[in-house]
């Protein structure tokens, strides 16, 4: 006896697009763009291939070239020619990301600009915000690094960021940001927030193309431990209780369950595909191991289904470039 439900009877040729879940389209699509202050033109990352530094003044022209292929929203990283202990480099409004908004604004006014928030590139030690002595030993100090990112935030929502998204993991950093942001007339400038940012491996191209490498210590007191999905939901739910407008989770594909319960969570959910798996896919196509557009096709569906509203990707030129609508 056969069972009376046979799957394969939906799955005939001609049936199969009526039964389709999940889609990516390219409005889903986020471009990450590095902008870096001592470049000329463009330089390209040897540890991401295909991704390149951008001049403050270049990056324009590349958010107009963007849109023209259906990308609707960047998020800006920036490389200053100056780091400082205090991070003021990332809040003047003639900090490279100051400049880029401004750049792109101009030549791509539909463009959304998503503006990373963070501390990591403008330090000479690598880390988010102000270092200091704590009882446990040399560490980023909390509570003084706020006030940092409440600057950085509000000097990108001078610039002309549409979306500013802190990274940085520091405790009632989204909550200090929407003050701030209200204070100064912000208050409808949403805020995304990186709220389930684990300590992750997979980062490591990202620091040489963002130049942010540690000159002690890692991440681990601030980021969450890949072991704990608990952490990471709450985490999320702190953030949205803060204000966060969209919440985020960071790496993609070895994540996708942490992602399906923070979807449960109500508000727009954004993943973002690290430089590690960029780089991973990358190299595997590079050697002919497999087949570069349907690995990618495959991890961004993954996301979807997980719950994505938002896939930031390093794919995203090229994905969109394959993508219909
Ligand atoms: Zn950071």
């Amino acid at each position: 006896m056969y069972p009376t439900r046979r799957m394969r009877r939906l799955r005939r040729r001609e049936f199969q697009p009526l039964f389709v879940e999940h889609e990516t389209m390219k409005h889903h699509l986020v471009a990450p763009i590095f902008i870096d202050e001592s470049v000329q033109g463009r330089r390209e990352i040897s540890s991401m291939p295909g991704q390149y530094r951008y001049s403050p003044a270049e990056v324009g022209d590349v958010a107009g070239m963007l849109l023209e292929k259906g990308i609707r929203a960047s998020i800006l990283f920036g490389v200053p020619s100056e780091k400082c202990e205090d991070a003021r480099t990332a809040y003047t409004p003639e900090g490279v990301i100051q400049k880029a908004v401004r750049s792109i604004k101009d030549a791509a006014p539909e463009m959304v600009v998503f503006t990373d928030v963070c501390a990591c590139e403008y330090t000479p030690h690598g880390h988010c915000g102000i270092v200091g002595e704590t009882r446990f030993g040399r560490d980023l100090l909390n509570d003084p690094s706020l006030e940092v990112m409440d600057r950085i935030a509000v000097s990108h929502a001078e610039a002309g960021a549409d979306i500013v998204a802190p990274s940085c993991m520091l405790d009632g950093a989204v909550k200090s940001i929407r003050h701030a942001l209200d204070r100064e007339g912000f208050e409808m400038t949403p805020i995304m927030s990186y709220s389930s940012k684990f300590a992750s491996a997979l980062y490591s191209p990202f620091r040489e193309a963002a130049d942010s490498c540690f000159t002690f210590g890692d991440r681990s007191t601030y980021q969450i431990n890949p072991a704990n999905g608990r952490e990471a939901l709450l985490e999320s739910r702190l953030d949205m209780a803060e204000g966060a407008d969209i919440l985020m989770v960071k790496p993609a594909g070895y994540y996708l369950d942490i992602l399906a319960s923070v979807k449960e969570l109500g508000i727009p959910v954004a993943v973002f595909q690290v430089s590690g798996e960029y780089a991973m896919i990358k190299a595997a196509a590079a050697n002919g191991w497999i087949d570069e557009k349907k690995v990618v096709f495959e991890s961004l569906l993954c996301m979807r289904r997980a719950g994505a509203d938002l896939l930031i990707t390093y794919f995203a030129e090229e994905a969109a470039g394959w993508l219909h609508g």
